[in-house]
């Protein structure tokens, strides 16, 4: 990972409350690394201006005016303290697995649910950076399928769940590597194969089961390793070991840490913030990550106030 040459980050929660006690310096952090070469107004260029609205605002000397720290950003005028976001955002990644709604709730001892809904809610569509780079090597795609009450539902046919397709970087001998997944409305052709080319940079080798939907996978630019379990094989033979452990994951992280509450028009927003998670999880440095997540919420648009609205969801994580 590339050197910091940001403002730096805490390390621990003492330090974190050192680092912000108020909303000024709150303010000024997310001004550097929105703004890493200085503030400069919009309209005229000019560098010197007065801070206002306990730092949220900058007023230009040239031409008067004013710019918001926050305005575009996930933070778009916001009610809640910037030193709340930030606790927020400390907790969601000083936490291994990261935590619910209700957990943030508690631990922050806030009066409304709502609020920590919508904070972790908006920090996980900041998760995915728009210019992240696509898989490469070779990478195992595979669909699994997440949520829903109907057990027992087998195979490909199912009507209840949501489908997820997962593609995931495979090291020799052993390991894995970065991992991408989203939600596909069907196993067709159509919704894989532009998963696939989305996910998988070009020249990578793409490794799947036999289903017909992957086959025309070598006419974008990939070496296609299909992989055919035989009928000679055992039963608990899995023909896709890397993709079967994510899926196993993110099912275990939906019910431990989510208690499968997530609702499928949120599943996104999950599925962000485990990959953002898993790509990082051999970090040590939990710091490091709460400096990323602020990084990409100051580049991330606010949602729509109508998006908002139907984001919200009282009683689900
Ligand atoms: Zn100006």
């Amino acid at each position: 990972m590339a050197e910091i040459e940001g403002p730096g980050y805490p390390g621990t929660w003492p330090q974190f409350l050192a680092w912000f006690p108020d909303e000024a310096a709150c303010a000024a952090y997310l001004e550097r690394l929105r703004w890493p070469a200085g503030i400069a107004c919009s309209a005229c260029s000019e560098r010197r201006g007065w801070r206002t609205g306990e730092g949220r605002w900058w007023m230009c000397a040239g031409c008067a005016r004013k710019m918001s720290v926050t305005a575009g950003t996930i933070f778009d005028k916001t009610r809640t303290p910037l030193q709340t976001w930030f606790a927020a955002a400390w907790w969601m990644t000083s936490q291994k697995h990261g935590l619910s709604a209700l957990g943030l709730q508690r631990a922050l001892g806030l009066g409304s649910y709502q609020t920590a809904w919508m904070m972790l809610h908006r920090f996980r569509v900041a998760m995915v950076r728009p210019d992240r780079a696509r898989l490469a090597g070779t990478v195992e795609v595979d669909e699994t399928y997440v949520g829903g009450n109907e057990e027992g539902a087998r195979g490909r046919q199912t009507e209840t769940k949501s489908r997820v397709a997962i593609a995931v970087e495979v090291h020799e001998p052993k390991g894995l590597g970065r991992i991408r997944l989203a939600r596909v409305p069907d196993v067709s052709k159509a919704s894989l194969i532009p998963f696939v080319t989305g996910a998988v940079e070009e020249g990578s080798t793409v490794r799947t089961d036999g289903w017909q939907a992957y086959w025309t996978v070598p006419d974008h630019g990939y070496t296609h390793d299909r992989i055919l379990i035989s009928h000679g094989d055992d039963p608990a033979h899995v023909a896709m070991p890397a993709a079967h452990r994510v899926a196993s994951l993110l099912k275990r992280w939906l019910l431990g840490t989510h208690q499968g509450s997530v609702s499928p028009q949120h599943l996104d927003a999950y599925l962000n913030e485990f990959a953002f998670r898993f790509n990082r999880r051999t970090s040590r440095r939990r710091g490091l990550l709460f400096y990323r997540l602020l990084q990409q919420a100051v580049l991330t648009p606010p949602m729509t106030y109508k998006k908002t609205i139907s984001a919200q969801r009282p009683n689900s994580s």
